[in-house]
């Protein structure tokens, strides 16, 4: 792709560790040159505990903002002169606009899976949910969920303690841990108006899969299932659930809605997310 430069262009990135993967600069840089804004978005690798030296550089040198992926995303939460609700609500950041020399920190996950489920012709209201995995991409939609008036997430973990501490965060106790066994699986499935899967099983480069997929078979008819997974573009478990019949969406579009709703942040600009989701679905698959 090329994007313009000139003296004035103003400088955005993604920083993690690891980076080089992302596929922030692809989809941003995508976006600036279809809107015409005369921005460039790098891709910046930042060793862990180097949050508060990178934030230091990115003032000094003019970065007029940020995405943060692992491990960067807690660290900076507390850097921030302001947060919105949600970085509060999550009490990560995963956009960071720098504007008269302070630090305006925003979560748009939460944001991003929202707008992806409504793809699916669903919201979390009055939803009972089976939600696979309590790492930080769970963390971000389980919270939503509730936020969002869903009457119960049963947040379903290998490490159930890693579950435990995830639901200690909802006060009002619509957060339910459990197990990650079979039985557990069907026994919650056959209750569940919602299926989102929040772990890496089924995700290209990594060796995990599910070893069984048979709760899938206890679900209503109907019951739509979401994977954040979007490479491969069907998960076995997707794949699966097609097969049964029920809608089945990917994380390709969390993806490009959480990087919208950042946009909109770093350019002040309303920004139309549909559009940007057309435009970027197929220069991503
Ligand atoms: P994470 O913090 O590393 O969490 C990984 C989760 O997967 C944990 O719950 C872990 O369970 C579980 N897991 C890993 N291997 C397993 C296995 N063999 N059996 C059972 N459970 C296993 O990762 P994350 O940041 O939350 O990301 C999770 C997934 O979401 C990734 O595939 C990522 O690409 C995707 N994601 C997508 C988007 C998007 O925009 N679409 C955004 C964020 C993340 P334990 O706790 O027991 O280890």
């Amino acid at each position: 792709m090329k994007v313009e430069l000139t003296n004035t262009t103003k400088k955005l990135c993604v920083i993690g560790d690891p980076v080089l993967h992302s596929k922030s600069p692809l989809i941003h840089n995508t976006m600036l040159t279809a809107l015409g804004l005369n921005y460039v978005y790098l891709c910046q690798p930042v060793p862990r505990g180097g949050t508060e030296e990178w934030l230091r550089c990115a003032k000094f040198t003019g970065y007029a903002g940020f995405n943060a992926t692992m491990p960067h995303k807690e660290a900076l939460f507390p850097l921030m002169d302001e947060t919105d609700a949600d970085a509060r609500l999550y009490q990560a950041v995963n956009t960071v606009c720098i504007k008269g020399g302070k630090v305006y920190g925003y979560n748009t996950d939460g944001r991003g899976f929202l707008r992806a489920l409504a793809d699916l012709d669903t919201t979390p209201e009055g939803k009972t949910v089976l939600l696979l995995g309590a790492g930080g991409a769970a963390r971000a939609v389980a919270l939503k969920l509730v936020q969002q008036g869903a009457r119960a997430v049963f947040v379903c973990n290998r490490t159930v303690k890693k579950a435990a501490a995830l639901c200690a965060n909802d006060p009002l106790g619509r957060l339910a841990p459990a197990g990650f066994d079979s039985a557990t699986l069907r026994r919650l499935a056959a209750r569940a108006d919602l299926v989102v899967n929040c772990t890496s099983l089924g995700m290209e480069g990594t060796l995990g899969q599910f070893e069984d997929l048979s709760f899938l078979e206890e679900l209503s008819d109907g019951v739509p299932v979401f994977d954040l997974i979007y490479a491969p573009a069907e998960t076995e478990l997707l794949r699966r659930a097609r097969l049964l019949g029920h809608p089945a969406a990917n994380g390709l579009g969390m993806l490009v809605y959480q990087a919208v709703f950042a946009l909109e942040h770093f350019t002040d600009t309303g920004i139309d997310a549909a559009a940007m989701a057309r435009l970027l679905k197929p220069v991503l698959l």
